[in-house]
């Protein structure tokens, strides 16, 4: 494809997922994935300078300021954080402040996986809390802030206080929450940071107030006017006014010193009760990071660098096919559980039967999974070294798993089909489909309540989606199905009767 045409594709494709991330909370691709293109795209972008624009995602800080929060413009902007995925590239970014300033030294701090706040004091009272949305623009989601038990109502500092962190969900108050998602029938989040951005970007305050979250501090913002001249002298300043510093932090002068902390970082970072995504290495001295400046989206003086995806070894107990709208069978490994990147895990996917051939997989081998960023758990490798005798070979089966009719391979073709169209798992796949975001987007129609349904005689056909409110007292008389909630769903799929249908939603298509 012409590079031109690729800057194009990348930006929109960013953009969109940007949305999805920032402003619905509801990402539809990993984390790794959205970097890669993010590259991608700077690469193209530094090739083809005449296609310069600031609304480039690489030039500017993607977000949206939510209707129904007050609109707050920030004093100074607050800006992301560029970032390196290598230790070549980090000592790079070292080395070039060193060349300017001698022998410079460099705060190192863990990066929270949570969602950018300031929080501002006026003679020592909480005023007010304000998200990054745009940068220059943020949401007014004070009383969201304020049920955070950790974050001080009164400090003993006079004048104007602005200092910034993150507000993060601890790991046990994600799994607590997405247990109560699953039990509501509600949808799942995908990670902590996720979670913990929608629930400070939610309207009602008892949410807030039910998930515990929490915050940690790292910017003195306007710390200068208060005799603040570097950034270890805020982090202590910070502690000492009564936020919470996330004590694990280091002061460094030589690049052995950073990566040394980093590697102990690494070690420690599974058994932390939050997730953290990286390193954020940022040049000490107010003084000096004046005089780099920033750009239009991050600061010149300090930079994050991002952990390589999360690799967890565990023991394949079993493999077990789904099949899909279209019919096509996907393996997926069944796990002794473990926590990967913030989620226990007890099932990855194989892809396709290739895969389970490539990696000589056997029942009971150990394998490694990591998460493709933060979303999708995936068998890596296998680790064959590790086998004791008692592993089994897995035997692909020749018929559907579910109706029992003759897989079929097609010439060339990595997956194999079940060809049944009225296959009852290929029904649930469609049934999903057609609720889903990308087709009639029938709000509350998730994934696991279809199942429910088609499982519990309500659903067989896509028109039986249409009858369900005939049904309103059978349903009722069910665990989870309350007035209220059914209602809104009948609401929902009535409202859907109006959406374009764009898709093509039958089995088999
Ligand atoms: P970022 O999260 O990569 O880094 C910047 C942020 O780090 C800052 O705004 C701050 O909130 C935070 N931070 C945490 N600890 C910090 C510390 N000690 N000091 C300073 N800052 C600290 O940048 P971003 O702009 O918030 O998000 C971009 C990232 O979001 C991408 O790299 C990508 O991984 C992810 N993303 C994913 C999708 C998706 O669809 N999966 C879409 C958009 C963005």
């Amino acid at each position: 494809m012409d590079e031109i045409k690729r800057i194009e594709e990348l930006r929109r494709l960013l953009e969109r997922y940007s949305r999805e991330y920032y402003i619905n909370d509801n990402p539809t691709v990993s984390d790794a994935e959205y970097d890669a293109l993010l590259e991608e795209l700077k690469a193209l972008e530094a090739r083809h300078p005449e296609s310069y624009d600031p609304n480039s995602p690489t030039q500017r800080i993607i977000g949206k300021v939510l209707d129904g929060f007050e609109k707050v413009v920030h004093d100074q902007r607050m800006l992301s954080l560029d970032d390196v995925f290598s230790k070549e590239e980090l000592k790079e970014f070292c080395e070039r402040i060193w060349k300017e300033f001698g022998r410079a030294s460099f705060v190192c701090e863990c990066k929270f996986d949570g969602l950018a706040m300031a929080l501002i004091y006026e003679n020592g009272s909480f005023v007010r809390a304000v998200t990054r949305g745009d940068g220059s623009v943020g949401e007014d989601v004070t009383e969201n802030v304020r049920t955070i038990s950790s974050i001080p109502m009164h400090i003993d500092e006079a004048g104007h206080v602005e200092v910034r962190g993150e507000v993060i969900m601890p790991k046990a108050s994600f799994e607590k929450l997405n247990a109560l998602q699953e039990e509501m029938h509600l949808p799942l989040f995908a990670n902590p940071r996720n979670a913990a951005a929608g629930t400070i970007r939610n309207l009602d305050t008892s949410i807030a107030r039910k998930r515990r979250l929490d915050m940690f501090l790292y910017y003195f913002q306007n710390g200068e006017e208060h005799g603040v001249k570097s950034q270890a002298e805020a982090l202590e300043q910070l502690k000492a006014m009564g936020f919470s510093v996330f004590p694990n932090w280091k002061l460094c002068t030589s690049f052995e010193e950073i990566w040394d902390f980093i590697e102990s970082i690494s070690k420690i970072r599974s058994s932390l009760p939050f997730e953290i995504d990286g390193i954020v290495v940022k040049l000490n001295d107010f003084a000096m990071q004046h005089e780099i400046g920033v750009t239009a989206k991050y600061p010149r003086y300090s930079i994050a660098y991002k952990f390589p995806a999360e690799e967890v070894e565990t023991t394949l107990m079993g493999i077990e096919l789904t099949v899909g709208r279209t019919g096509k069978i996907t393996p997926n490994a069944i796990l002794a559980p473990v926590r990967v990147a913030g989620t226990l895990v007890s099932a990855a996917t194989l892809h396709n039967r290739d895969r389970i051939d490539a990696y000589d997989l056997r029942i009971g081998d150990q394998v490694i999974i990591r998460k493709a960023g933060d979303i999708i758990p995936e068998v890596v490798r296998a680790l064959p070294e590790k086998r004791n005798g008692t592993q089994v070979p897995y035997e692909w089966p020749k018929t559907c798993p579910v109706c029992g009719s003759d897989l079929v391979r097609l010439e060339g073709e990595a997956d194999y089909f079940c060809p049944n169209p009225n296959c009852p798992a290929r029904i649930v796949r469609s049934l999903i489909h057609f609720c889903s975001r990308e087709a009639m987007d029938i709000d509350g129609f998730g994934d696991k309540r279809v199942v429910w349904l088609h499982d519990n005689g309500f659903l067989s056909t896509i028109e039986a989606i249409y009858h369900l409110h005939e049904r309103r007292q059978e349903l009722l008389a069910h665990k989870g199905w309350s007035e209220k909630g059914t209602d809104k769903l009948f609401a929902a799929i009535e409202a859907s009767k109006s959406s374009r249908l764009t898709v093509c939603f039958c089995p088999g298509h």
